[in-house]
Order: structure tokens, then C-alpha cells, then sequence
């Protein structure tokens, strides 16, 4: 949420997205937490595939194991 120091208010995100600066005041914005840099944050990331990748892996190979006790 865009908030200005010099209103002491949070702004619309729209209103101050192309400008980065108080639509009222014209100080600079600061972005918080969740301004246009969190939709990077928001993106799977790579490691989170290897992780899934990785208990697939193991989850085939306890199936494969478990099949071959059976006719073992
Ligand atoms: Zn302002």
C-alpha cells in the first residue's frame, strides 16, 4: 500500500503507480509491502520445483520399492 509521510495516509495504488509521488502533496511515495515489487515475490520460485520434484522422486522410488517387496 502506497503511503505518504507528508499526508500521513495510505493512497490509492493506482493514483500514484505511474508517478511514484502523492497525487495531493507531490512528495514521494513510499511503496510498501505490497506494491508493484511483490508480484515478482508472488512467482513460484525455482527451488519450490525442486523440492516438488524431489518428493515426487523419492514418492516413485518408495513406490517402486514397495511393488518389488511384494513380488520379490
Ligand atoms: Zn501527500
Amino acid at each position: 500500500m502506497p503511503w505518504c509521510a507528508a499526508c500521513d495516509k495510505f493512497l490509492n495504488p493506482a493514483s500514484v503507480e505511474d508517478v511514484d509521488s502523492c497525487p495531493q502533496c507531490g512528495e514521494v511515495v513510499e511503496m510498501g509491502e505490497f506494491s508493484t515489487g511483490s508480484q515478482e515475490e508472488v512467482k513460484v520460485p525455482w527451488h519450490f520445483w525442486v523440492g516438488v520434484a524431489a518428493v515426487i522422486a523419492y514418492l516413485g522410488w518408495r513406490l517402486i520399492q514397495g511393488v518389488g517387496l511384494l513380488f520379490w
